[in-house]
């Protein structure tokens, strides 16, 4: 796919700016329903799934997507060869693929991009985009950070995060054109002498990360030990809260730009210009916020997600239901985006794990390493941190012991010594066959600290 294409989905993204909401409305369905009728001629399994619920391809014009029937993530994956509507693609050749080719810039065959997480859910998941998908994708990433105007000059975009795997937000920033910026990827488990080291030399135009990650650098240059100047700087991953925003204002004079997206949705939603909270962009997802019966609850109410991302032709999400909980609102906002506004976002707070080594000093495990843990035939797992030197993972698997669980301590060997903390905890995984959500509040928690045990 040639820059030319992606520019001129840019262009178009950016004309649906410009559109009514009832405009952007009418667009989603008219694209919904050309997705419809995309699975239920490539897909067995949504052929199948609908079938069952009595909808067939001649029922394209009038089912409307509440009237489909839901997926979540174990559903896709234990359906997944049959719901990928692209034969090239094979769940356990995937897993395989980002075992052996961790570097998140690596396309699968030379042709899809890959991505897997467990999101906060436990549950591991493979999202796979073709190179049309992709297109959109990168289109509704360049709506969000612009196109760089000094066409001659790169612009220089640091990133700040996870980046020693096939996760959403390092693939995203992968794929920025190298004919507009230039990207440098520090690891947010490197040494904090290291990242600032590499962040100083570099000087960053723009700056991307977890908003943690963002705020370490905030930290580090209010303290004197770095100094850069970037001009624009965007935070996603967990939550950019007030506290967070003041000091990254307070070291770079820059009102940095919230952002939520995912594995499965890559860019989808962005605080507009006015920073006035969160747009989701409808022109290319459909999003209904439900309760836990799955009724649509009120605009207003907090609710699960049921998430169609319009784009991907791939691996088709359609009516998935996210374990995120939001809030939408149907204030206007001054900025004249028509984009809907998420007024609230829950479920996306995870733990830093704090650990005491020997000597008294204290080291940080980032949530986001753990969310990311990898490993082929590992299903779903949790985290309790049992001491302030011990870690018990609780894992389902679905395979060989003797072949998966050595991966997995070798995965978190990898995890430890990179923040010197590999003679300090003591690491242990418990094989279970389920993993329960917490009894008092129903959901699933992924990281438990110590502290809160
Ligand atoms: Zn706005």
């Amino acid at each position: 796919m040639s820059i030319l294409n992606l520019l001129q989905a840019v262009r178009s993204a950016k004309k649906a700016e410009s559109l009514s909401p009832q405009q952007i409305h009418d667009l989603q369905q008219k694209r919904f329903k050309k997705l419809l009728r995309h699975v239920l001629q490539k897909s067995r399994f949504y052929k199948k799934y609908y079938k069952e619920h009595g909808i067939t391809e001649r029922d394209v014009d009038k089912v409307l997507p509440e009237d489909l029937p839901v997926i979540d993530k174990q559903i896709m994956m234990e359906n997944y060869d049959d719901l990928v509507c692209d034969p090239a693609l094979k769940k356990s050749s995937l897993e395989q693929f980002i075992n052996e080719s961790p570097d998140a810039g690596t396309k699968y065959k030379n042709v899809y991009r890959v991505i897997n997480t467990s999101g906060s859910s436990g549950t591991i998941g493979l999202f796979v985009y073709g190179p049309r998908d992709w297109v959109i994708a990168r289109a509704l990433s360049l709506r969000i950070a612009g196109i760089p105007i000094h066409l001659l000059k790169r612009e220089k975009l640091a990133f700040i995060g996870a980046t020693d795997g096939h996760y959403a937000v390092i693939t995203g920033v992968c794929g920025a054109p190298r004919i507009l910026f230039k990207v440098l990827s520090l690891s947010i488990s490197s040494p904090l002498e290291k990242i600032c080291r590499d962040m100083d030399r570099f000087q960053p135009d723009a700056l991307v990360g977890y908003a943690s990650g963002v705020s370490l650098l905030a930290h580090e240059q209010l303290s004197g030990n770095i100094n850069i100047a970037p001009k624009k700087i965007w935070c996603g991953g967990d939550p950019l809260n007030p506290a967070i925003r003041t000091n990254i204002k307070k070291a770079f004079d820059v009102n940095p730009i919230n952002l939520y997206g995912a594995s499965e949705t890559m860019s989808f939603s962005a605080e507009c210009k006015r920073h006035h909270r969160l747009h989701f962009f409808d022109d290319w997802f459909s999003v209904q916020v439900v309760d836990k019966d799955l009724k649509p609850v009120m605009t207003g109410q907090a609710g699960r997600v049921i998430l169609t991302n319009l784009y991907n032709y791939t691996q088709p999400l359609i009516r998935y239901q996210m374990n995120d909980e939001i809030v939408l609102s149907d204030e206007p906002c001054q900025c004249g985006w028509p984009f809907q506004i998420i007024e609230k976002i829950a479920g996306r707070h995870e733990e830093f794990l704090w650990f005491t080594k020997t000597d008294g000093s204290k080291e940080f495990i980032h949530p986001i390493v753990l969310v990311e843990f990898f490993v082929p035939g590992l299903e779903k797992y949790q985290f309790f941190q049992t001491g302030t030197d011990r870690l018990l993972m609780k894992a389902v698997i679905n395979g060989e012991k003797d072949s998966i669980v050595p991966v997995m301590h070798n995965r978190m060997s990898e995890i430890l010594s990179q923040k010197s903390l590999e003679d300090t905890v003591q690491f242990d995984i418990e094989l279970v066959d389920e993993i329960q959500n917490d009894p008092k509040t129903g959901k699933f928690r992924l990281i438990i600290p110590f502290a809160k045990q």
